[in-house]
């Protein structure tokens, strides 16, 4: 297949605005090159990504979904990145069997009936807009077969939810390192926005003072300034944002990985990332993780926003054998098994 993959219009990719979205990405690229499809990828300049063939486009990138009310209505940037992208798109398209769309934004949704060539929809979060809702549903409905998401909660936050295939997802395992022994470290990844509640980590570590290592993209100044001001006495270390082959180093030595979302993560990729390195994952019991962790055996699942929860978790933590997380994530989240469903919907469409 040809495939042309446009990717989110709230950061370059690798810049980590973008969140799970950008590795999701990444891996595709890399995934899909391997079965000898041609793949090309339009994404804002700046894009940096070793093994693909970016278009970089020009523009104003977008607000984040996330950071904004349920019923605002869609807004579009001057000289917005998302336009260009698609404008772009609509001179090549003819070249290509298939469009694949990863922004989380009403334009490409609202375009797809107007494009000769299919386009899917890959939505990379739960539902965050009414605005947004209705044009996704409004294409779901006429297009059954082109709107996935990564796992069944996430479908169950849209009114959609029986037209989205679940994929799931998957990552390079060669990348991440067995770490059989751990220091005594918890580890908090992602990015630093409050739908990801650090705090809540945070404060479990002030609590059991073991050191929490903090990793990945400050999203959001002002939230990261207060939880340094209110948890003065807190055990942590803020580590920047890291490339996978530093990160699954340091991520390796922990003990467990912290999972604090406040919403409904649609997956969670740093969940597979330390079941890949053998770090057992606590997290609140809702969204992708409560799909991902088998409680008991690869980490535990806690009462959503109970800091005690995740202190009771924490001291149990002896009880995971770290092989059970290595193993758990090979058999379920290679990249080979990831790109099987990956490429059987993107066929189905194509045929269609
Ligand atoms: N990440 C990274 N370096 C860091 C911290 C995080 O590359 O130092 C990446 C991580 O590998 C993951 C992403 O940030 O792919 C976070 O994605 P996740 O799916 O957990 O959440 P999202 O941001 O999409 O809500």
């Amino acid at each position: 297949m040809k495939i042309l993959i446009l990717s989110t219009s709230v950061g370059a990719l690798s810049s980590g605005i973008g969140g799970g979205v950008e590795l999701t990405i990444y891996n595709l690229i890399q995934e899909m090159q391997r079965r000898n499809h041609i793949v090309k990828v339009i994404a804002p300049k700046g894009s940096k990504i070793s093994h693909a063939n970016i278009i970089e486009i020009e523009g104003n990138l977008h607000i984040p979904a996330q950071t904004q009310t349920r019923d605002i209505p869609i807004t579009m940037p001057k000289n917005s990145v998302l336009a260009n992208m698609w404008e772009y798109a609509r001179q090549i398209q003819s070249d290509y069997d298939v469009l694949v769309n990863f922004a989380f934004d009403w334009l490409p949704f609202y375009l797809t009936p107007f494009f000769k060539t299919a386009i899917a929809h890959f939505i990379s979060m739960g539902s965050l807009s009414d605005s947004l809702d209705q044009i996704m549903e409004k294409i779901a409905r006429k297009y059954p077969q082109n709107v996935a998401v990564y796992t069944q909660s996430q479908a169950n936050t849209f009114p959609f939810a029986q037209f989205c295939q679940i994929l799931g997802s998957g990552i390079d395992l060669s990348l991440y390192q067995f770490k059989e022994k751990a220091e005594k470290k918890l580890a908090w990844l992602g990015r630093i926005a409050p739908e990801k509640a650090l705090e809540d980590a945070v404060k479990a570590s002030e609590i059991t003072q073991i050191p929490l290592l903090i990793f990945g993209k400050i999203q959001d100044e002002n939230y990261w300034q207060n939880i340094l001001q209110e948890y003065p006495k807190a055990p942590i270390e803020y580590k920047g944002f890291l490339s996978t082959i530093d990160l699954q180093k340091e991520l390796g030595n922990c003990q467990a990985l912290l999972m604090t979302p406040r919403w409904i993560e649609a997956f969670g990729n740093v969940a597979i990332e330390a079941l890949a390195c053998g770090v057992p994952v606590i997290s609140y019991a809702r969204g992708g993780p409560a799909e991902i962790i088998i409680d008991g055996k690869t980490g535990f699942l806690v009462t959503p926003d109970s800091i005690d929860g995740l202190v009771g978790a924490i001291h149990r933590i002896p009880e995971i054998n770290r092989y059970d997380c290595k193993q758990c994530a090979e058999e379920i989240y290679s990249l080979t098994a990831w790109g099987n469903n990956f490429e059987n919907w993107l066929k189905t469409i194509v045929n269609n």
